[in-house]
């Protein structure tokens, strides 16, 4: 009986929450006189990605003059995953940081990078100082895999590659040999397998397999280019465990990969054979179906032709393998120094269950396949918890998530789930690592819709007044943080343009956080 009326209060409490924040109530507080007649808020969003620019921009329309918003960036440079992320061959997808930059500009704005949460500020120094803060520090790990080997030399996460080619300082520091040794098949091999079928996994297959003369005129960090230049991968192998209408990646996307000038594509026809339920799945998305009948018509109707690299290497003879129903049962290492991978062994599968939660089922045979020198894991990127935030603060692990309804963060109190006062959060970090850039828009409008209710209600946190409405920035800067403020990015911005300007491309990014901090940072 009492558990029966725990779970109602609880599942009542649920629903008030939720009904608190429909977005038609949130746009409409936006532009009501109680939005303009509120006192002046003081707001901190902690991550500078897509979900903090946005949720930054919608606090300035939602509270007007009244906004001053503090953005805390880990690393000096802004702009998450648009700058360490989005492949350097989208170009029109990077012209959002216009818009960023716009927002940073803003005189109710204060950008802070170089400073760390968890680390150069804690939880109570937010609560201290602000109305409300918004956590939108995305997901920095990976998923696993939990095959044996899966972590020997020459197997990293795709999220590591791409860090790597896109100039992301903890991935390049750290990885830039490994990675180098792998893609010139140190130890023999010219192939790269690639573990999963979502838009990540077709990114990191598009940057092996073109022609480094297209790429020497995007923003692919020097470091990369060089090693591509030299690459011996000559085949990438594209494995999902699961069947061609399941597969995670947009047709647009696929497309382009498919038609890369000099890239043979391949793909076992047998593992093309759709069942009902596949019929189904591909009937209920459309997209998915435009990804099969792009895939059924690159094997059909090759494009021809190679293209001649423009730097004089011939770019053609590249191979690309679409593989289906097939999961990674073993990494095993080469023979040359038995320590880097070398092959790697696949599990077949069958698929059972009904349309739309179709799943892998291991039938027992086995597949292996050799001269392998690059292994890239691309089943997901993984939030965890802040590095130095105290114990406590709600974070679930299966999920990678900061708990929430609508973007407020929730905890347990006397095991019934309450909203942390002044706590919110949007972006990969509410929803988990789904969704393009403009998903994290809509995501933001929500999360700022709670806040704007609650600023409504009088739920928001009162500031200490001994703080005198100020940010935490003299705080970190007494720790001893050098920041990097919109002026100093700008300069960085204008220092990668200029360099890469030289070498005809957009920009040069810097690598070094020593460096953008001693161009950027106040002293
Ligand atoms: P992020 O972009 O990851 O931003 C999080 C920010 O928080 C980062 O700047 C990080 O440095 C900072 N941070 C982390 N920890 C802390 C801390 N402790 N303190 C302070 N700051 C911290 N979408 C598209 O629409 N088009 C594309 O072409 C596209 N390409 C993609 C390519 C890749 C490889 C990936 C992984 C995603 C891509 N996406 C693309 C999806 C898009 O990038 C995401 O939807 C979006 O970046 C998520 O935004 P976010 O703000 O939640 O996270
Ligand atoms: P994703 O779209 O979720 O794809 C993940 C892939 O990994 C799926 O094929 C999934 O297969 C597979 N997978 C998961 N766990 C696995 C396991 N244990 N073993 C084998 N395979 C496993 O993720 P993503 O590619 O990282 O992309 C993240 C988000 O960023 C997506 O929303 C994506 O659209 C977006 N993005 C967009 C662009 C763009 O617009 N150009 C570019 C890059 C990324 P199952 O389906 O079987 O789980």
């Amino acid at each position: 009986m009492l558990r029966t009326l725990a779970s109602a209060t609880r599942d009542r409490l649920l629903r008030q929450a939720r009904s608190l924040t429909s977005t038609a109530l949130a746009s409409s507080y936006f532009n009501s006189p109680a939005a303009k007649q509120s006192d002046p808020r003081r707001f901190c969003v902690v991550g500078s990605g897509p979900a903090g620019m946005y949720a930054a921009d919608r606090l300035l329309a939602a509270f007007g003059d009244d906004a001053k918003v503090d953005v805390i960036e880990k690393l000096p440079t802004p702009f998450g995953l648009v700058r360490s992320g989005v492949a350097p061959d989208h170009a029109g997808t990077k012209s959002v940081v216009n818009r960023f930059d716009n927002i940073l500009k803003d005189p109710r704005v204060e950008y802070l990078g170089n400073v760390s949460f968890g680390e150069h500020v804690g939880l109570d120094d937010l609560f201290a100082r602000y109305s409300a803060t918004v956590l939108c520090y995305g997901a920095e790990g990976d998923k696993k895999l939990n095959v044996p080997g899966e972590d020997m030399p020459g197997s990293h996460s795709a999220r590591e590659f791409v860090g790597w080619y896109n100039g992301d300082p903890r991935c390049v520091e750290d990885l830039d040999g490994p990675i180098k040794a792998a893609l010139t098949g140190a130890h023999g091999g010219d192939t790269a397998v690639i573990f999963g079928l979502g838009n990540v996994a077709v990114d990191c297959a598009r940057m092996l397999l073109r022609s480094p003369a297209h790429l020497a005129a995007t923003d692919v960090c020097e470091h990369a280019l060089e090693a591509l230049r030299t690459s011996s991968v000559r085949r990438v192998v594209m494995v999902g465990r699961r069947g061609v209408a399941q597969a995670a990646f947009s047709p647009k996307e696929l497309r382009e990969l498919l038609n890369l000038p000099g890239v043979t594509v391949t793909v076992d026809p047998t593992e093309l054979t759709l069942a009902p339920e596949d019929e189904a799945d591909l009937a209920a998305q459309r997209p998915r179906r435009r990804a099969y009948e792009a895939i059924v018509k690159s094997i059909e109707s090759p494009p021809a032709g190679t293209e001649k690299d423009k730097d004089g290497t011939d770019g053609g003879a590249r191979e690309l393998v679409l593989k289906f129903l097939r999961s990674p049962a073993e990494f095993t290492p080469n023979e040359d120094d038995g320590v880097s991978v070398g092959a790697v062994t696949l599990g077949v599968n069958k698929l059972e269950g009904a349309s739309g939660s179709r799943r892998a089922v291991p039938t027992g045979d086995t597949e292996r396949l050799d001269r392998v020198s690059l292994v890239l894991r691309s089943v997901g990127y993984k939030g965890a918890p802040a590095k130095g935030v105290k114990a406590g603060f709600p974070f679930d692990l299966e999920r990678g998530v900061v708990p929430n309804v609508a973007g407020r963060v929730m905890e347990k109190m006397g095991g019934y789930p309450t909203h942390v006062t002044g706590m919110y959060v949007a972006g990969w970090l509410k929803r988990g690592p789904y969704g393009i850039i403009g998903t994290n828009l809509q995501c933001a409008e929500e999360t700022v819709g709670s806040i704007a209710e609650d600023a409504a209600a009088g739920r928001l946190r009162r500031p200490d007044y001994r703080f005198k409405g100020k940010g935490v920035r003299a705080l970190v800067e007494s720790r001893g943080v050098k920041v990097v403020d919109a002026e100093g990015w700008a300069r960085i911005d204008a220092a990668e343009r200029a360099a890469g300007e030289a070498i005809g491309k957009p920009r040069e990014k810097m690598v070094s956080v020593d460096e953008m901090v001693a161009l950027g940072g106040r002293d």
